[in-house]
């Protein structure tokens, strides 16, 4: 049975969703994305990947005016694709529109494009219990990473060297300290506090990183919105990326130096323990962590 999408005020089979080869998504990558991720049935954080949704519009000049029926549309998409007891991922894009080629905004008469899709994404068991590797590269981006833009080559560039080195993520760095890493923010322990890049215009303002701050602010952790530079990128006592799509996920090596010899830490396991709880429990039910 093929897939179920939405197209521009209409749920089709994915083989007939056809775009315009003049949207501005194609020849510029002039439009933004959410991925919300619902646990067998039940959305985690909707308002706020909306509410970030409407601040990557609003940061790129779109007039969307669609924005409350997402939350209907949605979950029909986790209905029709039959999604409702399992895990799944929902992508939503928004383009621009299709007009004419030319660098500059078309006029008002154009509408913007949105597209949006459920797959299922079961948790990635193995990688929150034993941990992952990861690598560094220049974070070479553009200076708005605040914005969830679709142009994600650099992204994927580099997040193809992690693969190539067998690697699970790459972490970025500009000028000397760690921003995030190709699809996740990052935070490293070290003498027992816990230390990320600030939200400003060189990160992702990540739904799940606002999540980990509440955790440790109900388990008592301390988080320090400093960088973690140059000096301390191989010293760290314990290192973990998160997202959408990833969870919490322990970084056990980062390139050639193993972290807590080799092992996720015990903040970072305190820390996905409350995640758990939070999510594949409350919402889903499961009893056990498998980490
Ligand atoms: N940074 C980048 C570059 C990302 O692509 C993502 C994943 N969307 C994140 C951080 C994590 O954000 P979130 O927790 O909202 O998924």
């Amino acid at each position: 049975m093929s897939d179920r999408v939405y197209l521009n005020g209409k749920f089709i089979d994915k083989e007939k969703a056809a775009i315009s080869p003049d949207d501005r998504g194609f020849y510029f990558a002039d439009g933004v994305y959410e991925v919300i991720r619902c646990f067998k049935g039940n959305f985690f954080c909707f308002e706020e990947h909306i509410s970030r949704l409407k601040s990557s519009l609003s940061k790129i000049r779109i007039s969307y005016n669609g924005i409350d029926k997402l939350s209907s549309i949605c979950k029909e998409l986790i209905v029709n694709n039959n999604l409702e007891n399992k895990y799944a991922n929902v992508y939503l894009q928004i383009t621009r529109g299709v007009s004419k080629r030319t660098h500059n905004f078309p006029g008002k008469d154009i509408s913007p494009t949105i597209y949006i899709i459920a797959n299922e994404k079961p948790p990635n068991k193995d990688k929150s219990k034993k941990g992952i590797k990861a690598i560094t590269q220049t974070d070479i981006r553009w200076l708005r990473c605040d914005i969830k833009s679709i142009a994600l080559l650099p992204n994927t560039l580099l997040f193809q060297e992690a693969i190539e080195k067998n690697a699970g993520e790459c972490i970025f760095i500009r000028d000397g300290v760690i921003t995030e890493a190709s699809h996740s923010n990052v935070m490293g322990v070290k003498t027992g506090v816990l230390f990320t890049h600030p939200d400003n215009n060189l990160i992702l303002p990540g739904i799940t990183k606002r999540f980990v701050f509440q955790i440790c602010n109900d388990l008592g952790i301390y988080v320090k919105e400093t960088p973690i530079g140059n000096e301390d990128i191989y010293s760290l006592d314990e290192l973990f990326i998160m997202s959408t799509g990833d969870d919490i996920t322990p970084v056990i090596q980062l390139d050639d130096t193993k972290i807590n010899n080799g092992m996720p830490g015990p903040m970072t396991r305190q820390i996905q323990r409350e995640f758990f709880k939070n999510t594949y429990k409350k919402l889903a039910g499961e009893k056990n962590p498998w980490f």
